[in-house]
């Protein structure tokens, strides 16, 4: 049979009151079997009480108010070496402010729901600082294993531009680069990445064309959908020698059809890679998704570092295979 304590996650302590403060609780409550410990400084077993003290720590909210442990620790005293100590508590750092279950639980609102961490802050009435410090550090990422990259930028604050930088050795082993129809984009990747194939994503492809669709002249319209139509099955089917007649057939189209035409033309090799290697900027897009809700839940990031540690602990892969 359980009890309250266990509702209230601290099985190992017995309640001794609870205290209404206005805008939170108070839970006063003892260790459950304090065993007489060792002495920590000279290992001896016989150890005398030496008073309690009480310690306040914050602990998982009831409903909307925070919640707030006090807890008599007892005292000890050593007889052979004099010293005086505080047993550690069960659930409990050493001279934590927050219980574990509450730094887990913080972890969980702030990583797993993608909650801001002022709300949070605001909630639990903690310190910016403490709540930041429960939030796990983010796995190193893995290089070594980069095949494939996929190229898309993310908005951080207008002004100041970042650029991603990997090492040579990693780069060498870089086998594709997905990347949407932006020249720039294109060139770096030829610069950066000599081995690499660069294939142009193919949603960015189809975009373009549906652009072409809805620009076209009354007159050119059944033209340009029936081209669309054609692209959209090769693009579906992966077809590289319909491609290249779909490239023949239109050679003579005019007005938006032929915009696509010549976009399409300047990046063949790369729908041409796309299609031999299927690699599209999906998961990149999926990343920046997340990233750009991130941004928004928080209004924004006035720290770097702060963003970049949140973003590395969204730890998203939607398709890791791709
Ligand atoms: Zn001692």
């Amino acid at each position: 049979m359980g009890s309250i304590t266990t509702v209230l996650s601290i099985s190992d302590y017995v309640i001794t009151g609870t205290r209404d403060e206005g805008s939170g609780i108070v839970i006063a409550a003892r260790p459950r079997r304090p065993r007489r410990p060792r002495c920590p400084h000279c290992g001896r077993r016989r150890v005398w009480r030496h008073g309690s003290r009480t310690r306040r720590v914050a602990h998982l909210p009831v409903g909307p108010r925070h919640c707030d442990l006090e807890l008599t620790v007892q005292r000890y005293r050593c007889p052979r070496c004099g010293h005086t100590f505080t047993p550690d508590l069960p659930g409990i750092r050493r001279r934590a402010r927050l219980s574990e279950e509450l730094r887990s639980f913080v972890n969980f609102v702030i990583v797993t729901m993608g909650v801001a961490l002022r709300r949070v802050q605001d909630w639990l009435k903690l310190g910016w600082n403490t709540l930041w410090r429960c939030l796990a550090d983010p796995p190193p990422p893995s290089l070594a294993e980069l095949r494939h990259l996929c190229l898309d930028e993310v908005f951080y604050r207008e002004p100041r531009r970042f650029l991603t930088a990997l090492p040579a050795d990693v780069r060498a082993n870089v086998e594709t680069l997905a990347t949407d129809l932006q020249s720039g984009q294109r060139k770096a990747a030829y610069a950066c990445l000599p081995v690499a194939e660069v294939c142009a994503d193919c949603f960015h492809v189809m975009r373009l064309a549906r652009r072409a669709v809805r620009e076209a002249l009354p007159a050119q319209k059944e033209a340009t959908r029936l081209a669309v139509r054609q692209l959209r099955r090769i693009m579906q089917t992966k077809d590289q020698p319909g491609f290249l007649d779909w490239l023949r057939d239109w050679q003579s189209a005019t007005g938006s059809l032929q915009r696509l035409h010549r976009t399409l033309e300047q990046w063949q090799l790369e729908i041409e890679s796309y299609l031999t290697t299927g690699r599209t900027t999906g998961p990149a897009e999926a990343l920046n998704r997340k990233i750009a809700l991130l941004r928004r839940i928080a209004c924004g990031y006035t720290n770097l570092d702060n963003f970049s540690k949140r973003i590395s602990l969204l730890n998203y892969s939607p398709h890791p295979e791709r």
